[in-house]
This record gives C-alpha cells, structure tokens and sequence, in this order.
C-alpha cells in the first residue's frame, strides 16, 4: 500500500507546493461539514459514497484521516503551504473537535474508582493518570520512580476483566499459597533466637520458655498475613458464578478487587480482596 507523503489538498511543482485545486475544495467540504456537527465517521461513509480518490486511485477514507485533516494547522497555511482553510474555520473544528474528546474522556466511574487502586509494580507507589493527546492515557507513577505507562483505559479495563475471566474459568487461582505468605520480621527472627538460647540453656527455666514461646507466637502471628481462608472459600463461590461479557462494573470491581498493579513490562496484576494476585499474558 502506497502512503500518501503530500499533505491532502496539495501538490508539489518545481519544489514549491502549490494548491490542488480539486482536493483543496474536499479539505474544505470536510471541515464545514465538521463545522456543521457531522461526525468523523458521517464525513468519512459521504467521501466514499461519492467516490472521492484519497490517493492513487484509492478511495480509502477512515475517521483517522478525516481526524489527521482537521487536525492539521498546515491547512491555514504558512510559509511551506498556501492557506486552504480560514484561521476562523480551523478554529471552529478544532473547538468541536476538543468537546467532543472531553466528553468521551469524561471518567466512568469504574475509572474514577482506578484511580484509586491503581499502584506501581516497581515502587508500589500511587498511578496517576493524566489525559495527554487525544486518544491515550497516560498513567504513571505519583512515587518518583519514574515509571511511565502509556495506556489507553479500554485496555486496563480489558486487562482487568481478562484476569477476572481466567479466576471465573480456574477459581483454584484465588487460593492463596499460605506458604508465601510468612515473612518473619527482624523482631520475629530475634524472638526466635532468644528463645532457642533459653532452651539451650544447661538449667532450663521453664517460665521464661514460656514466656518467650508466648512472645514468639504473637511476634510471628503479626508477621503473617493472615489467610482468612473463609474469605477465599466465599471469593472463589461467588466469582464462580459471575460471568462478564466485555467489561467489569464498578460494583463487580468495588466488591472483589483490592489493588490493580502496573508492571513495569506493561502486565497488569489484579490483586483480589483474599490478596491472590492474577497477571494478564502481557501488553
Ligand atoms: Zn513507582
């Protein structure tokens, strides 16, 4: 497929580009059509209706050409492009254009409540998300650590949903490894090597053993994260039953998802309420 490298409503003479007069009077249809509250897509289906030849014979017309257009300052013209379209037109479209992407960027609020949960795989600090040009998001990390994700919402959802999906089809994965779980503090360690010094003690106390076993047992118990194995039972019955068509609910997520976690290889972690972590296949 041959790609256009003039702009659309020019030509190139002699090294100076120069107006063509046929696609400058496209160039113009389409933007007070825009003007006029057509969509992209509405003005994309009337130029191939009418069979009008993008390029070499193509009539190959799409809303991302029609966006590129209107989007495009060259058509007031400068010093390389004579002026095709009026400072005041461009203004128009570009106005209309601009409202209409605040309002599909307007945040659902399954995004409102991601923005809350959404943290950094490397740092573990908070994602923001921040609107940049038109169609992507950016979020990236509020700790400092550098990590920036471009990424459009619809594929976080959809990441989000994939890994809900695979704990619908395998709940087993919800189970949570209790083995992974216990990470003994400093305390806890020298807990654990006092009392294994009373009891090598060649006169044993018996009171102080117990006490430090007593010690230990509480030291340890508050380093685990404690499996509420009953949650996990009650998480995997109910996500079991659920099915989800395209995309998660805020109710759904508000109900079964704690965490959702951007790697920095651009893999998204869904962490449920149990803590049991599920990873999408990657970006
Ligand atoms: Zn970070």
């Amino acid at each position: 497929m041959a790609i256009r490298t003039i702009l659309y409503g020019y030509n190139v003479e002699n090294g100076k580009t120069v107006i063509n007069i046929q696609e400058s009077e496209i160039v113009k249809k389409v933007f007070s059509l825009y003007a006029e509250g057509k969509t992209l897509s509405d003005i994309a289906l009337m130029l191939t209706d009418h069979n009008v030849i993008y390029f070499r014979n193509e009539v190959k017309w799409n809303k991302n050409t029609i966006s590129r257009m209107i989007e495009n300052e060259k058509y007031i013209g400068n010093d390389v492009y004579p002026t095709i379209i009026s400072p005041e037109l461009f203004n128009k479209a570009r106005t209309i254009k601009n409202q209409k992407s605040c309002k599909q960027k307007k945040h659902t609020k399954e995004i409102e409540l991601l923005r809350k949960i959404t943290v950094c795989g490397k740092c573990g600090g908070r994602y923001k998300r921040i609107n940049t040009w038109g169609t992507r998001e950016k979020w990236m990390c509020s700790n400092g650590c550098a990590c920036v994700t471009y990424i459009d919402d619809s594929i976080l959802e959809k990441a989000i949903s994939d890994n809900f999906n695979t704990a619908i089809n395998n709940p087993a994965l919800l189970d949570i490894k209790a083995d992974s779980k216990y990470q003994p503090t400093i305390e806890a360690v020298k807990e654990e090597n006092e009392l294994l010094r009373l009891m090598d003690q060649p006169k044993i106390s018996f009171s102080a053993v117990s006490k430090s076993i007593m010690q230990e047992a509480k030291v340890r118990f508050n380093c685990c994260e404690f499996d509420d194995g009953e949650l996990t039972e009650e998480l995997k019955d109910e996500i079991s039953q659920l099915s989800i068509d395209e995309k998660l609910d805020c109710r759904t997520m508000k109900k079964y998802i704690k965490q959702v976690t951007i790697q920095s290889d651009g893999r998204i972690t869904t962490v449920f309420i149990n803590n049991a972590e599920i990873t999408n296949g990657g970006a």
